[in-house]
């Protein structure tokens, strides 16, 4: 056991006695003291309390970021309760069959979201579901058919006090889906313990000071969002700029303006802000820790942001891992340019050879990266098969993804095994598009494959073959944007007589793979 008690509100209380007027939100224009803070989020949770909400229970999140979004993490650990923050870029039947498999007792939706979620909420039963109604989510007005109750009248609700839940490495703090190769979303278990696990690891080896100001634009969503530094951030006193959407323009200036000492971002983000107008002038000395994960960091993007004294860090690791497993410190950022570091202090990497399992130990050989630690997920929510697969009795979890450690330990990812496209940060699974597109009535066949993308790092093509005559673009989006989310859209489409096929009838990824890429360079 690593404490008698790890739940974050306890920090949270301690900041809000000792520094209650310190800032620890800003938000929409306005700062939350920590204070202030702690007290709207022990509104919600004794409301959660008197609701009979406690361990065992699920609290869904379907919104943007946003101080409510962060609020309901800090709740559900306040009453013992696991979080389930839901990706706000979904779709209506992506968020069914989630919600569907998470089973939430209660369920907190931005406007926009309760729409989406409306016609279903019927299947789903759910306990509560909670509208919110601040003026910054009703900005988008919906008409809701079900029976959604307000989130302030529901927090007014309660009046007396709520003692928080102790709470233990080994319980759920939250369930966190991610898609998989087979389509099916899958919910990744982790605890209190591997949050804090996390914690200790940044703590060690990344320059971050109490009282720092940290940038959230990263979507809350997202491991990487949440558990980076946002929460680490607000359990060490620091303040939380929290951002609805990501603005690169907004982002610089509040680089330069809130003089922010810490962020967490994925590479297109980092882009988009070095293509700003005045990112060549902005003053970006506060800025002292800037982890990019997610995908690949391109060497040219390291050098452009070196160049203005900012050096990034880059990492690796998976929702799975919470997430951080390994980690390039700033001083090495240039002379080892595209590496993603060595292993995080208190968690283990090895390559392995994807096809006998046996590790691999020579240097520059690539194989499968495999992390065993206390920040390693114990599997998925409601799913062995899915579980069994990605992790061995031994403990160590099989990433799907390819690299090899150089001479001096430092780790590269080269390849994916899983068949995966990271586009703008998010991960999109082929299979789930495929079907999807599939059903289209002039579709007869069809392969989803990733392609080069200067914006995005890697945009989503499709090939189909078709039973007669012809289809846009524009056709094919249309159609899919009705089951599937607008970032999973394909932005390139292919028709082939035949989209081939191996012996055992599976996609022929490996032949369609360089046939794409080579009609792409042609065209
Ligand atoms: P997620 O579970 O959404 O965090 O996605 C994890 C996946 O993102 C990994 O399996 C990798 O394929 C990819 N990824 C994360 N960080 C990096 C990185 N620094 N370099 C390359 N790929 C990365």
């Amino acid at each position: 056991m690593i404490a008698n008690d790890i739940s974050p509100v306890r920090h949270l209380q301690r900041h809000a006695a000792q520094h209650g007027a310190a800032t620890a939100v800003v938000y929409e224009g306005r700062e939350w003291t920590y204070r202030e803070f702690a007290d709207e989020i022990h509104r919600f949770a004794a409301a959660l309390r008197a609701d009979g909400i406690g361990p065992g229970d699920r609290i869904a999140y379907a919104g943007v970021n946003s101080i409510t979004f962060i609020a309901g993490y800090f709740a559900a650990a306040w009453v013992g309760a696991a979080f389930v923050p839901l990706n706000f870029r979904l779709a209506g039947p992506e968020l069914r069959a989630i919600l569907l498999d998470a089973r939430p007792d209660v369920l907190v939706a931005e406007p926009y979201h309760a729409g989406l979620i409306d016609p279903f909420l019927g299947e789903l039963s759910v306990r509560r579901p909670l509208l919110v109604d601040d003026d910054a989510a009703a900005a988008s007005d919906v008409s809701l058919a079900a029976d959604w109750q307000s989130y302030e009248a529901f927090r007014r609700s309660a009046t007396g006090e709520a003692p928080p839940v102790t709470r233990h490495e080994d319980d759920l703090a939250v369930v966190l889906y991610t898609s998989g190769t087979t389509g099916r979303s899958k919910g990744v278990l982790l605890t209190h313990g591997n949050i804090w696990w996390n914690w200790v690891n940044v703590d060690t080896v990344v320059d971050t000071r109490v009282g720092d100001v940290y940038l959230a634009v990263a979507p809350l969503f997202h491991i990487g969002g949440l558990n980076a530094l946002t929460l680490r951030t607000l359990t060490r006193g620091g303040t939380v700029v929290v951002r609805r959407a990501f603005d690169p323009a907004q982002a610089l200036d509040d680089l330069v303006n809130l003089r922010v000492n810490t962020m967490f971002v994925v590479p297109a983000m980092l882009a988009a802000i070095g293509r700003q107008p005045g990112f060549a002038d902005a003053d970006l000395t506060a800025l002292r820790s800037t982890i990019a994960a997610g995908a690949p960091v391109p060497p040219a993007l390291i050098a452009s942001y070196a160049e203005r004294g900012v050096y990034l860090q880059q990492a690796w690791g998976l929702t799975e891992t919470s997430p951080f497993a390994t980690y390039l410190e700033s001083g090495k950022t240039l002379d080892k340019l595209g590496s993603c570091g060595v292993p995080m202090p208190y968690t283990e990497v090895k390559i392995v050879d994807p096809a006998t399992h046996a590790e691999v130990d020579e240097a520059t050989t690539t194989g499968e990266l495999w992390v065993r630690g206390p920040n390693v997920s114990s599997g998925y929510w409601n799913n062995p098969e899915a579980t069994a697969a990605a992790f061995t009795p031994e403990g160590w979890f099989r990433t799907g993804d390819i690299g090899y450690r150089d001479a001096d330990g430092y780790f590269f990812i080269v390849d994916r095994l899983k068949d995966m496209i990271i586009s703008g940060g998010e991960n999109v699974y082929p299979a789930e598009i495929e079907n999807v597109l599939n059903a289209h009535p002039m579709i007869t066949d069809v392969a989803v494959v990733g392609v080069p993308d200067e914006k995005w790092g890697e945009a989503v093509c499709a090939v189909v073959s078709l039973r007669e005559g012809t289809i846009s673009l524009d056709e094919v989006r249309d159609f899919a944007a009705l089951s599937i989310a607008r970032y999973k859209l394909p932005t390139r489409l292919l028709v082939w007589d035949e989209v081939p096929r191996n012996g055992a009838g599976k996609l022929d990824k490996p032949t369609i793979r360089p046939r794409v890429a080579e009609y792409i360079e042609r065209h």
